[in-house]
C-alpha cells in the first residue's frame, strides 16, 4: 500500500465479541451471513476469522460468493446459498455446499437430479414474496415429504422489516408447520435475521442466521447496546492546495463548487472507482477529531475543504458517523459500506 492509500480497518476483536455475545446470549448456534463481501468487511478474512473461533456455518446469496469460501478449503464448515441456484450439480462436487429450496419446483428439480436432502434447507415464505414455499403450498409439500419419507438438513423462514406482532405471528405459524411436517425431519431450524434476533426468541429454532448485527451494523429500531461496530474507512491526506491557485478541483470548475478562494483543499486517494458514490459529495469526513466536507469525488481521488491545521499525512476517516451518513444519503449503512469495493484493502486489526 502507498502511504496515502485508503483502507478498511476491520476490528477483529469487535467481530469476535459480537459473535461470542450473540451465541451466548441467544443460546443458539450462528449461521454467519457473509454475503456482499461480508457486508463490506471482506469475505475471505471474515470467514477465516470466524472459522477459527468455531463458527461452522456461513451463508451467502450467490454461488459465486460460495465458491470464494470453498476455495479457502477450510475444515469443518458448511456454506449455505440463500437464493436458488441453477448449478445444482455443484452440490455433488462439494459436500460443504448446501442450498435453500425456495419452491416446490426447486425441490422437485433437486430430487430429480439426485441431490441429497442432507444438503437442502426448505424455505417457507410467509408473504414477503421474495423466496420460499408459500403457506398455500404446504399441503403439497407435506405430501411429497411423506410419500418419499424425506429428511432434510434444515427448514427456515425469513423475517422481514415487519411489525413485532407480525413477527410473533410468523414465529408461531412456522413452529406449527414444523410440528405438522415432523420436527425430526430437520436437523437445523432457523428463522431469525438480525431484526429477528432482537425482536423474538426464535421458538424451536436451533440457529440464528444473521449478518448486520454480527458486524455491528445495527438497524435503527433494532438496537442492542452490547453490539460493536467493526469497520472504519480510513486513509491519509495526500496533498494540500490553495484554492486561489486553482482553476479546477478535480474535473469540476471551482466556481461550481461551494468554496472560497481563501480555502484550502486536500486531495485524498479514494473515489467512485473504489465504490465511494458521487452521491457522498458534501458529506463530512473527520481529520484530527474535526469535521471537514468532501466537496468533490472523482474516479480515483476526491477533495476535502480543510483549514491550516490539516497537514499532508494526517489521518482522515469517511463515514465516521454512520447515523449522519444514513441521514444524508437516505440509504442504510450496510448499503454504502458494502459498495466499497475490492480496490480498497481490508486490513484486520
Ligand atoms: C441477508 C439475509 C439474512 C441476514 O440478514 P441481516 O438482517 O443482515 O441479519 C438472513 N437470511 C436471509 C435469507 C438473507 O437474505
Amino acid at each position: 500500500m502507498a502511504f496515502d492509500d485508503f483502507f478498511m480497518k476491520v476490528k477483529k476483536e469487535n467481530i469476535l465479541h459480537n459473535y461470542r455475545y450473540l451465541k451466548e446470549s441467544k443460546k443458539k448456534e450462528i449461521i454467519a451471513v457473509v454475503k456482499a463481501n461480508a457486508y463490506g468487511h471482506g469475505i475471505e478474512q471474515v470467514v477465516k476469522l470466524l472459522q477459527e473461533e468455531g463458527c461452522k456455518y456461513f451463508a451467502v446469496a450467490r454461488i459465486w460468493e460460495a465458491k470464494k469460501i470453498l476455495r479457502l478449503k477450510l475444515k469443518n464448515i458448511k456454506v449455505l446459498v440463500l437464493e436458488t441456484i441453477e448449478e445444482m450439480e455443484l452440490l455433488k462436487v462439494f459436500d460443504e455446499l448446501e442450498i435453500f429450496i425456495n419452491s416446490i419446483s426447486d425441490l422437485k428439480k433437486a430430487l430429480s437430479k439426485g441431490i441429497s436432502t442432507s444438503q437442502m434447507h426448505l424455505k417457507i415464505d410467509f408473504g414477503f414474496g421474495r423466496n420460499g414455499i408459500l403457506e398455500s403450498e404446504i399441503k403439497k409439500l407435506e405430501k411429497i415429504i411423506q410419500e418419499n419419507d424425506l429428511k432434510f438438513k434444515g427448514i427456515a423462514t425469513h423475517l422481514f422489516d415487519c411489525t413485532h406482532e407480525d413477527m410473533l405471528d410468523i414465529e408461531n405459524k412456522f413452529d406449527k408447520i414444523i410440528s405438522n411436517l415432523g420436527r425430526d425431519r430437520f436437523e437445523m431450524i432457523h428463522s431469525q435475521n438480525s431484526a429477528g434476533v432482537i425482536s423474538i426468541e426464535g421458538k424451536g429454532c436451533t440457529h440464528i442466521r444473521c449478518g448486520t448485527i454480527l458486524f455491528g451494523l445495527q438497524e435503527i429500531g433494532y438496537y442492542d447496546p452490547y453490539i460493536k461496530r467493526s469497520i472504519f474507512l480510513v486513509g491519509k491526506i495526500s496533498g494540500i492546495k490553495e484554492v486561489k491557485n486553482l482553476k479546477y478541483i478535480g474535473y469540476e470548475k471551482k466556481e461550481n463548487l461551494n468554496i472560497l478562494d481563501t480555502d484550502k483543499v486536500a486531495k485524498i486517494r479514494i473515489g467512485y472507482g473504489d465504490g465511494l458514490s458521487k452521491r457522498s459529495e458534501n458529506i463530512m469526513s473527520i481529520i484530527n477529531n474535526k469535521k471537514y466536507k468532501i466537496i468533490h469525488i472523482s474516479m480515483d481521488s476526491s477533495f476535502v475543504v480543510v483549514d491550516d491545521s490539516v497537514k499532508v499525512g494526517d489521518e482522515i476517516e469517511i463515514f465516521h458517523d454512520l447515523e449522519e451518513a444514513i441521514d444524508y444519503l437516505k440509504v442504510p449503512h450496510y448499503e454504502f459500506l458494502s459498495c466499497i469495493n475490492d480496490r480498497i484493502e481490508r486490513v484486520l486489526i
